[in-house]
């Protein structure tokens, strides 16, 4: 499984019997009445003669009160536990969204990851996808019935249930249709596709039609929480062509594919915030060779992912090393330069605060340039202070207060001309 590509998705002609590949988001399945809803909507993809698969999530804000549950009774809990805890939210959906589909009339089963063959590393609270065997499902699909995927859910080789990171129901979807070959692949939400901007800070931002692979990645990665940086990752890996769209109306959404030619032609395609960022920086270290290889092995040998990282030489040839890191893995990265520069002189953490980062992103970047200046001089016409830039090929961050963090994002927005026009 998981080898051949889904199969190419012509979205306008799908074939009287595709299989299709519909996942919904914690809002769209948020209650009661939302669930009929989205079993409205499925009974009419099945009644149009197609297999039909739902991925459902959580209801919003289940997963969250569960890991404040858990973190009010032990600040550290053990992820293995946490995993048994955090399943159950999609758990509660699946059932109830199979008997919202009986109501209807329409054959519905429900399946947990474990029982779909979602195979999964060990890795509790962020596991990675090794192999899907997909269970019955096909043999379901092929009986008439409309299957509902338990989202965010696997489990690891000892038979232990996993989850896959926040937002990782998006990643279940993908990876479904990848290992059932789907003839598409909806990720509906609730918003309408993929903007040039989160909407909901930035109002005049624009649905974007399509858009490539590695600017969704950048996106998803820089704090675009509308798809899992991990589910666009594996998307491209097997070439899952697949739409964002709105649960609550029938607009075309924002196709998520290959790079085409002309996508180059627009230099930044979109802007994204991350207001979850953390500044750690690390004085007195020894300039030397070696020095910069320890820290940063120190925090990988932790699963801590570092973003932003700047060096400078302080009095007394001693090091400064700033970096930034997410805002829940600060106390981790505390820990990690303590036990890795004991003693003092050798290197102290010398402050650690909250940051924002806002990113431009397009591949257009490739071929263009003055996006950076721009960017600045933007950011400078707001008397917005940049504290660390870094860049990729298609993509430039900067962090920043985090007061100034949706002023920044609109402003950056207006420069590279992604607003309404009219
Ligand atoms: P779901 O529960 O359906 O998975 P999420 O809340 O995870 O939905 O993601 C959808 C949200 O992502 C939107 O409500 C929107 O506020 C946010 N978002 C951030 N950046 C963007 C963007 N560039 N385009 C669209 N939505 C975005
Ligand atoms: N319920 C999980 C979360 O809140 C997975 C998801 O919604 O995609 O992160
Ligand atoms: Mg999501």
């Amino acid at each position: 499984m998981l080898r051949k590509p889904c199969k190419q998705l012509e979205f306008q002609h799908l074939n009287p019997m595709s299989l299709i590949v519909q996942k919904y988001g914690g809002t769209s399945v948020g209650d009661v009445d939302r669930i009929k809803q989205v079993a409205r909507r499925v009974k009419e993809t099945h009644d149009a003669g197609n297999q039909v698969v739902v991925v459902v999530s959580a209801r919003s804000g289940v997963t969250n009160d569960l890991i404040a549950r858990a973190k009010a009774l032990n600040p550290t809990p053990d992820e293995r536990e946490m995993d048994m805890l955090l399943a159950v939210g999609e758990q509660e959906t699946i059932a109830l969204t199979a008997m919202a589909l009986h109501a209807l009339g329409v054959p519905a089963v429900s399946r947990t990851g474990t029982q779909a063959g979602i195979l999964t590393d060990p890795a509790h609270t962020r596991a990675r996808i090794k192999h899907i065997s997909g269970g019955d499902i096909q043999a379901q699909l092929d009986a008439g019935k409309v299957v509902i995927l338990a989202g965010f859910q696997g489990h690891a080789p000892d038979g232990q249930i996993t989850t896959l990171g926040r937002g990782g129901s998006d990643l279940s979807a993908i990876a479904i249709a990848a290992a059932l070959q789907a003839d598409l692949c909806q990720i509906c939400t609730d918003v309408d596709g993929v903007y040039t901007a989160d909407p909901r800070l930035v109002p005049d931002a624009q649905k974007l039609d399509e858009i490539a692979y590695e600017e969704m990645l950048e996106l998803a990665s820089s704090g675009s929480k509308v798809m899992q940086s991990r589910a666009v990752e594996f998307a491209q890996k097997f070439k899952v062509i697949f739409e964002v769209r709105s649960s609550f109306n029938h607009h075309p959404g924002t196709i998520v594919k290959e790079e085409a030619a002309s996508m180059e032609d627009v230099v930044v395609s979109g802007v994204a915030l991350d207001k979850n960022q953390a500044k750690i920086v690390v004085s007195d270290l020894p300039d030397r060779p070696g020095t910069a290889a320890k820290l940063f092995n120190a925090l990988a040998a932790a699963d801590i992912s570092v973003d932003m990282i700047v060096q400078n030489i302080g009095r007394d040839s001693k090091a400064n090393m700033t970096f930034t890191v997410p805002q829940d893995d600060i106390y981790r990265a505390e820990k990690v330069v303590a036990t890795s520069f004991p003693d003092e002189a050798s290197g102290k953490l010398f402050e650690a605060n909250h940051i924002a980062k806002v990113s431009v992103v397009g591949v257009g970047m490739r071929s263009h340039s003055g996006v950076a200046a721009k960017l600045f001089e933007a950011l400078a016409d707001a008397g917005i202070n940049i504290q660390l830039v870094s860049t990729s090929e298609i993509k430039i961050s900067v962090g920043i207060e985090p007061k100034d963090a949706e002023t920044a994002a609109r402003v950056v927005h207006a420069a590279f001309g992604l607003g309404a026009t009219d």
